[in-house]
């Protein structure tokens, strides 16, 4: 009976022929781990009588202290098959995202956190989107934000509006990293040279269709964030840099009408002192100019630092992560569809 329902249309089971990979980095999880997966499994499970859809799920441990890589290890592949990448220390969301996508082996990729905050629930209307409507970038977006905190959601407004000042490709406000990217919109990000990422902007850089879904983010199943105001402060300058160059235009600007402003005060006290004869006894207002050229400048070497580090990073071409650890486990009616030669191979 499932059967009759598995494939709506041709077209649906040939998306759905992809597969889907669900990446979710780990950092200090250990305690709702298993929860999740079997949420995870659950939602297999019906991902695949819907649409006949293969699923893995991809833990990517970030270098955690506790139990969370044991844990992962021991997760049994009962309805998708389960890959565990452990990198060699913390390297952060971003590189724990890219790590998942780097191992992803079905055509579709998922990203989820895995706090529980993002509901395995929703991804069946995620993955509709994808198979029934078409669209590549299937994003999740907060619907509100009344229960976090006024400097979480002061520090978030801040993150964006850097984020997204002169930005050409603009990233929709509240959008998250829980999102779903269709086979060839996964391709074109792993296109994507730079070593700098930051993984928001970047697919929604890429174009192709994209649709927002809002959602209401569960509270923390466990534990706490690790993204406070410094950190969030870090990743926009980081968002913001990678994506424009207006900081630097900035500084030009500025120049130039400093310039102009000495210029006119220059005649100013030119006129003065040929036409009323006054000597020039501004000793605060030197001091004031002087600092206030200072402070600029400075700011503008701060600014100019910041794509020159970028620069340096994305010369040393260091790898972004290093796996300590990695193991593929598939689930046995799978086996037929996953080629062993490949799982061989890794
Ligand atoms: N995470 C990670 N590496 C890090 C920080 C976080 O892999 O350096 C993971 C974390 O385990 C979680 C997800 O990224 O699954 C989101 O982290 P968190 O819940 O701390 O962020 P928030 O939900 O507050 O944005
Ligand atoms: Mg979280």
């Amino acid at each position: 009976m499932t059967l009759a329902t598995a494939s709506p249309n041709a077209s649906a089971s040939r998306t759905a022929a992809a597969g889907l990979s669900i990446v979710v980095p780990v950092l200090n999880e250990a305690a709702g781990l298993a929860a999740l997966h079997e949420r995870l499994g659950a939602l297999a499970t019906r991902l695949k009588q819907r649409y006949g859809l293969a699923c893995e799920v991809v833990y990517v441990d970030d270098g955690s202290s506790d139990a969370t890589l044991e844990i992962a290890r021991g997760l049994p592949p009962t309805s998708l098959d389960v890959q565990v990448v452990s990198l060699s220390r913390n390297f952060g969301k971003e590189a724990a995202l890219m790590a998942g996508l780097d191992h992803a082996r079905r055509g579709a990729v998922l990203f989820m956190d895995g706090d529980g905050q993002h509901a395995p629930e929703l991804v069946e209307r995620l993955v509709g989107h994808w198979i029934d409507d078409g669209y590549d970038v299937v994003f999740t977006a907060k619907a509100h934000r009344s229960n976090e905190s006024a400097t979480r959601r002061f520090s978030v407004k801040i993150f964006y509006t850097l984020v997204n000042w002169g930005a050409r490709q603009k990233i929709p406000e509240d959008a998250g990293d829980f999102r779903l990217l269709s086979p060839r919109a996964v391709a074109a990000l792993r296109q994507l040279p730079e070593r700098n990422r930051f993984f928001k902007g970047l697919s929604n850089w890429i174009g192709f269709r994209q649709i927002r879904v809002d959602y209401e983010p569960a509270p923390r199943a466990h534990g706490v964030t690790t993204f406070n105001i410094g950190r969030l402060l870090g990743l926009s300058i980081e968002g913001l840099t990678s994506f424009t160059v207006a900081p630097l235009r900035v500084a030009s600007l500025l120049g130039l009408l400093l310039a102009f402003v000495a210029f006119l005060f220059g005649l100013s006290i030119l006129w003065e002192t040929v036409v009323s004869g006054k000597s020039v006894p501004g000793y605060p207002s030197l001091v004031v100019g002087l600092m206030t050229i200072g402070g600029v400048q400075l700011i503008m070497i701060g600014v100019m630092g910041e794509y020159i580090g970028k620069i340096l990073s994305e010369i040393k071409a260091r790898p972004i992560y290093f796996v300590a650890e990695h193991s593929v486990k598939t689930t046995d009616s799978d086996s037929a569809e996953t080629p062993a030669a490949r799982t061989a191979a890794e």
